[in-house]
């Protein structure tokens, strides 16, 4: 059977569009499949509503967003669960049994909230930074009236502000790190300390503390979030005292796993980024190592929208060079896409997770949250011989539930002392056995 796209884009994010719209400028017939309901990924993830705050880059985005539906297939609501391979095409399966088949994909897939352990952080009320903030840019709905911002990296500082113009009331905002991140990195400084500054600035219009060394190590309540305990850090993470401060929500987040799924099954070489995360391998034209395979954007490394939108261009270029014989992404992009990955290098070196949030676990703390996995079986495991996540959950059931490992995979793989693995998972979203039954194919876009 022919493969009818040129190319299948998977994600329709900063890094999807661009690079599906890079390919479809040049003429290939291009499919974007995407399990939101928008285009727009994690960033432009906004409502069609009047008078939302202006995000830098969205009507750039929206112009390019405008551009690929005229020329592209585009399938919103499309949980992309496999990608197989039948000779030189690859189809693409999604939740509820539509398929798309194409002879070249494009993996843009983004990333998710990385959160840490801490007794209580399964209570409601308790959620991750990304999670707070989806509910407000996608839907409106201010995540709770109390609300306390913790983790680490500058990603809080949106979530704080944006939760405190809406109206929420932030006691705190809460970073592990030691601070100094931004001026310890030149690249920083130069490129982000301005977006920073605004947001630093917007806080202390308000009056909302930021503090730096302190995190939040434990939530309370009965049957809900009333209150965290906010402790003051040495620069290992170790718990120096420590305060109560009521509150009826938390956003945390350290950080963001890059989902890499679908280049793990189709065999994508892997390589450890700077901070240790496994992300997709990928040469100068973001080629992977599994011919006919790209990926862009935060699957190959978290840094941000800018290099997620560079990365897409140069992979659709490069696809389309694939395709056409036409030359592939100009010297100016790869240049930039050089300055903003040494940019993202930079940042995560300022904001590492440093081990003593361990300490802030009981025996009692739920590590997999789906299985109710709590830290005492996980020290079992690792006393029976597990030396990494992948034995761990042989052992203890940890990563076996729902989620697969995404939320508790890293602090299992930290616990354990094995660093952290690729996920190598022949289903990469939940799916009901009903979508394994049915397959239909996708038409190209006349
Ligand atoms: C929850 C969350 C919130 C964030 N909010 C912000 C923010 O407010 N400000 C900021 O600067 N940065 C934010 N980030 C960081 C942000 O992800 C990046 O800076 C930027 O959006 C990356 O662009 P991307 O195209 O690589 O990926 P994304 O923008 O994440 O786009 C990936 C797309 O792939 C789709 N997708 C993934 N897997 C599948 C699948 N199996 N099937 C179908 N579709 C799939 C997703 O629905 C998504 O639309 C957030 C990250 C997360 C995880």
């Amino acid at each position: 059977m022919t493969a009818p796209y040129d190319l299948a884009v998977v994600g329709g994010g900063p890094a999807g569009v661009a690079g599906a719209l890079s390919a479809a400028l040049r003429g290939l017939r291009v499919a974007l499949v995407d399990s939101g309901a928008r285009l727009g990924g994690q960033y432009f993830r906004h409502r069609d509503a009047p008078g939302e705050p202006a995000t830098p880059g969205f009507e750039r985005f929206a112009r390019q967003a405008a551009a690929l539906r005229e020329r592209a297939t585009i399938r919103l609501g499309h949980q992309v669960w496999a990608v197989t391979r039948d000779g030189d095409a690859f189809t693409v399966h999604c939740v509820g049994g539509a398929a798309v088949r194409c002879r070249r994909l494009l993996i843009a897939t983004g990333a998710h909230d990385r959160p840490l352990p801490f007794p209580g952080w399964d209570l409601p009320g308790v959620l991750t930074a990304g999670g707070a903030q989806a509910l407000l840019k996608g839907y409106g709905v201010v995540a709770g009236s109390r609300v306390v911002v913790a983790g680490t990296g500058p990603f809080l500082l949106p979530v704080a502000a944006g939760l405190a113009a809406a109206g929420a009331k932030v006691p705190g905002v809460y970073e592990a790190g030691g601070g100094l991140g931004l001026a310890r990195h030149p690249l920083l400084a130069l490129g982000k300390a301005g977006e920073a500054a605004g947001y630093l600035a917007a806080l202390a219009r308000r009056r909302i503390p930021y503090r730096t060394r302190h995190a939040v190590v434990a939530a309370h309540g009965d049957r809900e979030l009333t209150a965290v305990t906010v402790a003051r850090l040495d620069r290992d993470w170790n718990v120096l005292d420590t305060r109560r401060i009521p509150c009826d929500t938390l956003a945390t987040g350290y950080g963001f796993v890059p989902q890499i799924e679908l280049g793990v099954q189709l065999g994508c070489a892997t390589r450890p980024d700077a901070d240790g995360t496994p992300v997709l391998s990928v040469d100068a034209a973001q080629r992977t190592t599994v011919p006919g395979v790209w990926a862009a954007g935060e699957p190959t490394g978290v840094g941000g929208r800018e290099l997620s939108e560079i990365e897409g261009r140069v992979a659709g270029l490069s696809v389309a060079a694939d395709h056409t014989g036409l030359p592939g992404a100009p010297g100016i992009l790869l240049r930039r896409r050089a300055r903003l990955r040494a940019f993202a290098a930079a940042l995560l070196a300022a904001y590492p997770v440093k081990d003593g949030w361990q300490g802030w676990l009981r025996d009692d703390t739920l590590v997999c949250r789906c299985e109710e996995v709590p830290l005492a079986r996980i020290r079992e495991a690792r006393e029976l011989g597990a030396t990494d996540a992948r034995s761990a959950k042989l052992l203890s059931r940890a990563g076996m539930g729902w989620c697969q490992g995404r939320i508790c995979g890293y602090p299992v793989a930290c616990l354990t002392g094995g660093g952290q693995a690729a996920p190598r998972r022949p289903v990469a979203q939940p799916v009901p056995l009903a979508a394994l039954a049915e397959l239909t194919l996708e038409e190209p876009h006349d």
